[in-house]
């Protein structure tokens, strides 16, 4: 949400591998501290006290260590249905149902007062931080005043960094739990600081607005987010469609919307077969792997989950979460490669199958990073077969066939 590069950085991402910039950037402790201290006058215009913005800054020491991270071009575009395939995985569908269970009444309260439905408040949960297990190491406030001070956003992160400090001073989060994505996205929400200023909630009632330490409120802030956007909850997010043989696609595209009258004019039916609903807003067809693959008409709805982080393969995994956990099938139509994603299970399948064959991937997190990527070329080059590094469906064989 917000800061487009999140999604990339934040632990669930799926960690293709990234070149990263080497950075020339420097910042010497005395530029650090003069940094703060001409800071200092907008963070009390913004009614932060004088002691607090001395106590929350003195200790404060520049950490570059994110600079390559702020720089960094993704060395190749992740396949949709391998990014697809980590984030909807049947672990996360059990871990979502059985969450559903756990707070099923603080869910039926949200849902009534925001009126969003609970599966969707859950999936993004689920997505955002695994149900608040992976929420971001960084400290916050080291990683904010560091990018306020030296790079290329300065502005940006200025703004974050002083309602950071706002949010500790007002004691909705402690000092120490102030941790998060090096760019800032923090809690089970993983809101940035100005989308928990505008968003954020209380809904436990204890006077906190702690998206860290409450479910509650962490479900009723990604609910008021939904809302906010414009969710409306007796509308889908969506459909999986069919496309009649040689339909114009020229059209194709989530913003260019169409009644749905239109679309069944033109022989477009339910991926099942069934005809298309008829009454609706307007829908764009979304292709996100071409018309080979699985063809969606979206709804407003979509674009609300799109908002939350600006990424259409983003939205499409929220929508097609929230489907699951309410006990929906997966796509009808398969994507178009011979050669498909992994479950996260399966990722640390094959990390431990070449940590059995000696290669060094590191812990076997189910996340395919650079070492993990190397490990496959050299594993494969070992058999004679070409390889990238990407983790799929045919190494993980060649990988059960040798280990
Ligand atoms: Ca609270």
């Amino acid at each position: 949400m917000i800061f487009s590069t999140r999604l990339l950085v934040s632990a669930l991402a799926l960690a293709s591998s990234a070149v990263f910039a080497q950075s020339n950037e420097t910042l010497s402790d005395a530029e650090f501290a003069r940094c703060l201290a001409d800071l200092r006058p907008s963070a009390l215009k913004q009614g932060l006290s004088s002691d607090a913005y001395a106590r929350l800054t003195t200790d404060l020491r520049a950490d570059l260590s994110v600079l390559p991270l702020l720089n960094h071009q993704p060395e190749f575009k992740t396949p949709i249905w391998d990014y697809m395939a980590g984030l909807v995985d049947e672990e996360r569908i059990a871990d979502g149902q059985h969450n559903q269970q756990r707070w099923h009444s603080v869910l039926a309260e949200i849902s009534a007062r925001y009126k969003v439905d609970p599966a969707t408040v859950v999936a993004i949960w689920g997505v955002e931080s695994n149900y608040g297990q992976v929420t971001g190491k960084r400290d916050l406030l080291t990683s904010l005043s560091t990018l306020s001070c030296v790079g290329r956003r300065q502005s940006f992160f200025r703004g974050e960094f002083l309602t950071a400090l706002q949010i500790v001073a007002a004691g909705h989060i402690s000092r120490e739990q102030m941790r998060g994505s090096w760019a800032g996205a923090f809690g089970q929400t993983q809101f940035m600081p100005s989308t928990f200023m505008r968003i954020a909630v209380d809904f436990d009632g204890d006077g906190r607005r702690d998206l860290v330490n409450s479910v509650p409120d962490a479900l009723a802030s990604t609910a008021n987010y939904l809302k906010q956007a414009g969710w409306r909850n007796d509308e889908p997010w969506g459909y999986e469609v069919r496309l009649p043989p040689g339909l114009d696609t020229s059209g194709a595209g989530r913003r260019n919307k169409q009644p749905l009258s239109y679309w069944h004019s033109r022989g477009v039916v339910l991926a099942d077969g069934s005809p298309l609903p008829t009454q609706g807003p307007n829908a764009g067809l979304l292709l996100p792997a071409g018309v080979e693959g699985p063809a969606f008409l979206v709804l407003r709805n979509f674009d609300a989950l799109y908002s939350y982080n600006a990424a259409e393969s983003y939205a499409l995994a929220i929508a097609h979460l929230a489907d699951r956990l309410r006990g929906g099938s997966a796509f009808r139509t398969p994507w178009p490669t011979d050669d498909a994603g992994l479950s996260r299970a399966e990722r640390r399948e094959v990390q431990t199958r070449l940590t059995l064959l000696g290669y060094d991937v590191g812990e076997a997190d189910g996340i395919i990073g650079e070492q993990t990527r190397a490990a496959i070329r050299s594993f494969m080059r070992g058999i004679g077969e070409d390889s990238d590094g990407r983790a799929g469906q045919k190494v993980l064989a060649r990988l059960r066939e040798r280990s």
